[in-house]
Parts: C-alpha cells; structure tokens; sequence
C-alpha cells in the first residue's frame, strides 16, 4: 500500500524560510527546521490554505482541492 501525504506540500529548494506561512498558520501545524518551513503536525492542519496563499514564492501546495457543494 501506497501511503500518500495529503497534507501541504513544501519544495524545500524554493523556500527562503521566511516564516509567513508559519505565523499565519491558525493551527501551528508549520515549523522552521534547519531554515525550511516544514509540516511538523500534519494531523493539526484544517486544510484552510492560508499557508499556500501567504508564500511569496509559491512554495507550498496542497495537494487536494476542497469543493463544497449543496443540491439542497
Ligand atoms: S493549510 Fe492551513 S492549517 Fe494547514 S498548514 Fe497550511 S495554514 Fe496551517
Ligand atoms: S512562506 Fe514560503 S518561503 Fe516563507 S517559510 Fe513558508 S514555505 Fe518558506
């Protein structure tokens, strides 16, 4: 079985470290290690993604799109 990481995702070669993403992040599920941001509590993420909106160089995806729908 394949486990797959649906949480967001960081090129660490694009990151600068500047610590956006980790002090806008409602969850603290980010921290800087070894001057990288990394998702160091994947299961404290809420998938809001202010993370990815935040960094100026476009270094983290989430993998996933959330899609609300309603037939209501
Ligand atoms: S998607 Fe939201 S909760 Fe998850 S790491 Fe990014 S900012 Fe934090
Ligand atoms: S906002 Fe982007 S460049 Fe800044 S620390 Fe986070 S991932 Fe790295």
């Amino acid at each position: 079985m394949v486990e797959e990481n649906w949480f967001p995702q960081i090129e660490k070669e694009l990151c600068t470290g500047c610590g956006d993403c980790i002090v806008i992040c409602p969850t603290d599920a980010l921290e800087q290690v070894s001057g990288v941001a990394v998702v160091t509590k994947p299961a404290a993420c809420n998938y809001c993604g202010e993370c990815e909106t935040i960094c100026p160089v476009e270094a983290i995806a989430l993998p996933y799109q959330i899609v609300l729908e309603s037939d209501l």
